[in-house]
């Protein structure tokens, strides 16, 4: 559910999952006005529904209609997958999360081979399962001693501070990686800089002013994260001063998806740096949404072909633990 969803690759993608795996299911966009939201949540219930995406700009909206909260998806004030248990308890994730740790681990080499999925076993079109009766939940592992390179060592630079970046910044700081926000709404970066620095104690979060976004900031971060929405077809590019100054040997990732590379990341890979574009995110999201709402393994190069990513995913180091996040009373 979101406010558009016309633009959604997310039908597609889990449609195509559950006919691969002989699921009865269907994934259906919903448009759900602003005012809607909690009649929208608390209708999933009554309709049948098994759970749902959450995307902009309900994400946080959601929250206050939800029986039951992760632990990561409180710290980032964002929900985008719901679960709904058959005695109608509605509880929230973020798959944001563990979908942007493993694009990023794709290309640090951190991969921990093949199989490490999040249910544990690799897809294999099979007859409909039970559902897992316990929450499954997504939450971040401590970083592997597998993979010492599971993120670079330098530090990370993130354009906005909304449910995307609140995403990012958990999961960088998880792991160690000092911060810089950069964001148009100078309150809103603030504002995630605070939720870091309660959520995981002691990370270094430094916030700079959208307009100070130049050579010298670009060039100091081996890691630079578009979470704001510019780039999106027909959208406002990026600013020059972001995508002027990369430089080989950084990674970039850009949440937002499009036909093909987005302008950041076409320019990005021009100057010899590494890239992670939004489709890798969107599917590892998906696979931990898929793996919530069915109790399987989500068939990723089904998912991958979907949405016309090019490549087949490898399993990176497992980025979810099985234990319960913490529970909250609903409203
Ligand atoms: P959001 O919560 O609405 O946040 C939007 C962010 O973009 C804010 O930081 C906002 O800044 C910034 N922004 C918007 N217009 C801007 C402009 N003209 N100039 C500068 N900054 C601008 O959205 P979100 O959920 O974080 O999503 C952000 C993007 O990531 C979207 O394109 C979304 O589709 C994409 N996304 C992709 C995936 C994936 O799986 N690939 C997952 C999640 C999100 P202000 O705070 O100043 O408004």
């Amino acid at each position: 559910m979101g406010w558009p969803v016309g633009h959604s690759l997310s039908p597609a993608l889990h449609g195509a999952a559950f006919a691969a795996l002989g699921l009865d299911y269907a994934y259906v966009p919903l448009p759900v006005a602003p005012d809607r939201v909690a009649d929208a949540v608390r209708g999933l219930r009554a309709l049948g529904f098994r759970g749902a995406n959450v995307t902009i700009p309900h994400k946080a909206a959601v929250i206050p209609y939800l029986d039951w909260l992760e632990r990561d998806a409180e710290l980032a004030e964002a929900v985008n997958t719901i679960v709904v248990e058959d005695d109608g308890t509605l509880r929230g994730y973020n798959t944001d999360i563990v979908g942007f740790l493993n694009a990023l681990d794709e290309v640090t080499g951190a991969s921990g081979g093949l199989g490490a999925t999040f249910g544990g076993t690799a897809p294999q079109p099979a007859a409909p399962q039970p559902v897992a009766p316990q929450p499954a939940a997504p939450q971040l592992a401590a970083p592997s001693a597998r993979s010492p390179q599971a993120a670079p060592a330098g530090p990370a630079l993130i354009l906005g501070a909304g449910g995307a970046a609140r995403a990012a910044a958990l999961a960088l700081a998880r792991r160690g990686i000092p911060l810089t926000i950069v964001n148009r709404t100078a309150a809103r970066a603030e504002r995630l800089r605070d939720l870091i620095s309660s959520g995981v104690p002691g990370s270094p979060v430094t916030v700079v002013p959208w307009g100070g976004l130049d050579k010298a900031l670009v060039q100091a971060h081996a890691l630079i994260v578009n979470a704001t929405s510019l780039g999106m077809a027909g959208a406002v590019q990026v600013p020059r001063g972001l995508a002027d100054n990369l430089i080989a040997g950084q990674i970039v990732v850009d949440f937002v998806y499009s036909g093909g590379l987005t302008g950041l990341l076409a320019q990005a890979q021009a100057q010899g740096a590494t890239i992670v574009d939004g489709l890798s995110v969107l599917v590892w999201q998906a696979a931990a949404a898929f793996e919530l709402w069915t109790g399987m393994a989500a068939p990723l190069e089904v998912m991958c072909s979907a949405v016309g990513r090019q490549g087949a995913l490898a399993w990176p180091t497992r980025n979810t633990s099985a234990s319960p996040g913490e529970r909250r009373k609903g409203h």
